[in-house]
C-alpha cells in the first residue's frame, strides 16, 4: 500500500517535472528563434519586438503557471467558457498577477458579457464586424475597472475561406474607420489574420500574411495613421518565424510552447467546431 502511494507521488511529481522542463524549454526556444527572425526582417518594416502569445487552448492552469514563471505574460485563448474558466482559476489568479488574457476566437454577441467580465482580459483579436464593435463599444464601460479603452484588433479574413471568420480585406479601411470613429471605448490597435495552415513556405511568402501587411499599408494611406503603431497578429507554430520575416509584431504560438501531444485532439475539435464533422 505504501509502496504504491509512493509510486503514484513519483509518478505525479517526475510528470510535473517533465513538464516544467518542457513549458520553460518551450518558451526559450521560441524567444530565441523570435530573436533570430528579427534579426532577418526587412529594414523597411516596423522595428517593433514582437510580442509573444502564448495560446494555452486545452492546457491546464499548472502549465499556465509555468509558462508564466518563464516569463510570458500574454496569453491567448478561443472559446470564451475557456478563457473565463482560467482567468478566474484561483491557481491563476494566485500566481500570475501580470497576465494578460488576449480572447483569439469567434465571438458571439450572447457571449459578450461573459467576456468582458473575466479578470485581466487584456485585448480582443477578433473583432469581425462593425456590429461587433458596436456591441463592446457599448458593454465595456460596464467592466472596466479604470477608464481603459479596451484594446481590439480587427480580424481578416486574407484567405478568403468561407468557414473563417474576419472581414474581407476590402472592407479594412471602412471597420477600422469605424472603430476610431464611432467606438470611443475601443483602442484599435492592428490586424489580425488566422489564414491558411500549413502552408508551404518553399513556394513563396506566405500569401496570408502579405495581404494582410498590405491591408495595414492601406488602412495607414486611407485613414492617415502611423505605421508603428498598427499591429499585424500573424503565425503560429509553424509559422511564426515566417510571419515575423514579413512584418508580424504579434505571434500567437501554441503546440512549440505546450506540447503537441493534444494535436490531433486539437483538430479534431476545430473541425467539429466549424461544422464538418456534425
Ligand atoms: C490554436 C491557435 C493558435 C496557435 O496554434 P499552434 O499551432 O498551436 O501554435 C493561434 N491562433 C489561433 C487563432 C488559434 O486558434
Amino acid at each position: 500500500m505504501t509502496f504504491l502511494i509512493r509510486r503514484c507521488c513519483q509518478d505525479e511529481c517526475s510528470t510535473a517535472r517533465d513538464q516544467e522542463v518542457d513549458v520553460m524549454l518551450g518558451v526559450k526556444n521560441v524567444l530565441t528563434q523570435i530573436e533570430a527572425a528579427v534579426a532577418r526582417r526587412s529594414k523597411t518594416l516596423p522595428q517593433v519586438t514582437p510580442r509573444l502569445v502564448a495560446v494555452s487552448k486545452i492546457k491546464p492552469a499548472p502549465l499556465i503557471v509555468e509558462a508564466y514563471e518563464a516569463g510570458i505574460r500574454d496569453f491567448g485563448e478561443n472559446y470564451v467558457n475557456e478563457l473565463v474558466e482560467k482567468a478566474n482559476d484561483p491557481l491563476i489568479l494566485e500566481k500570475c498577477k501580470d497576465i494578460k488574457w488576449h480572447f483569439i476566437g469567434h465571438l458571439q454577441t450572447n457571449k459578450i458579457n461573459k467576456l468582458l467580465g473575466a479578470p485581466k482580459l487584456h485585448m480582443i483579436q477578433t473583432v469581425h464586424s462593425e456590429k461587433l464593435a458596436d456591441n463592446l463599444n457599448k458593454q465595456w464601460p460596464k467592466y472596466r475597472t479604470s477608464d481603459e479603452k479596451l484594446p481590439v484588433m480587427v480580424q481578416i479574413n486574407t484567405s478568403a475561406e468561407e468557414a473563417k471568420n474576419g472581414i474581407e480585406p476590402s472592407e479594412a479601411t471602412k471597420v477600422v474607420e469605424h472603430v476610431l470613429k464611432k467606438c470611443p471605448n475601443l483602442d484599435f490597435k492592428g490586424l489580425m489574420t488566422i489564414g491558411i495552415y500549413d502552408y508551404d513556405t518553399s513556394k513563396g511568402p506566405n500569401p496570408d500574411f502579405m495581404t494582410l501587411a498590405r491591408c495595414r499599408q492601406e488602412v495607414c494611406d486611407n485613414l492617415t495613421l502611423d505605421i508603428n503603431n498598427v499591429e499585424l497578429s500573424m503565425g503560429m507554430s509553424t509559422d511564426y518565424e515566417h510571419a515575423i520575416e514579413l512584418g508580424a509584431t504579434t505571434v500567437r504560438v501554441g503546440s512549440v510552447i505546450f506540447g503537441r501531444s493534444e494535436k490531433i485532439f486539437f483538430s479534431l475539435r476545430a473541425k467539429i467546431f466549424k461544422g464538418k464533422l456534425l
